[in-house]
């Protein structure tokens, strides 16, 4: 028994999301490649749950109900952002506001900005309205890691380079959640059953 990850990849088929205004990089591509890197490297610590692996449409509703079914311990969903003006960048994170949904976006957030320390740092922002976050029964997020609305951003996340940078600080931010270290994929029996009884709150 291992913690439980929902990797949500946003949009997908007929929805492609935001659109670069560079070179037309469709937002559902971009976060469908980040999702696949993040789930390759949450793997050797955690299960990971998929919304989807490939350029297909999920509901909102289903996205959902396949998180709470599978007993996620967190759910991550993960966008890029768009805006009416070019001049808009930078990251952001949503929450919740609940407890575990800011103690999540904030390790998450923390790890995409040290990582990017030169990109605006738009926050960590309660928004309980967006349908994922409020549907959801456990800690969940959505990350807007940068704008495809600016020529710039877009230019940056067609870069493999930067997408798997993206999926590693949150990756990095979900181990800090859970508390396990990174470098650490083989856990002894001890170390399972000790995380086993902090996660029951034994
Ligand atoms: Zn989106």
């Amino acid at each position: 028994m291992s913690y439980k990850v929902t990797v949500d990849c946003g949009h997908g088929g007929s929805d492609s999301g935001a659109i670069g205004s560079f070179n037309g990089y469709f937002e559902s591509h971009a976060v469908l490649d980040i999702g696949l890197r993040l789930r390759a490297l949450l793997l050797p610590h955690v299960e990971v749950q998929m919304i989807r692996e490939d350029d297909t449409f999920t509901s909102l509703p289903e996205r959902c109900r396949m998180a709470n079914e599978w007993g996620a311990d967190i759910f991550c969903s993960i966008h890029l952002n768009s805006f009416t003006s070019s001049e808009a960048n930078g990251w952001e994170v949503f929450t919740s506001g609940s407890t575990g949904s800011r103690d999540l976006a904030n390790k998450v957030g923390w790890r995409h900005a040290e990582t990017f320390p030169w990109q605006t740092n738009r926050g960590i922002k309660t928004r309980g309205s967006l349908y994922v976050l409020r549907h959801t029964t456990m800690p969940a997020i959505l990350t807007e890691g940068c704008f495809l609305s600016s020529d710039d951003e877009n230019k940056w996340v067609s870069i493999p380079e930067t997408r798997q940078q993206m999926a590693q600080a949150i990756f990095l931010g979900n181990l800090d959640y859970f508390n396990i270290d990174p470098n650490k994929p083989e856990l002894t029996l001890e170390e399972r059953v000790v995380r086993i009884e902090d996660h029951l709150g034994l």
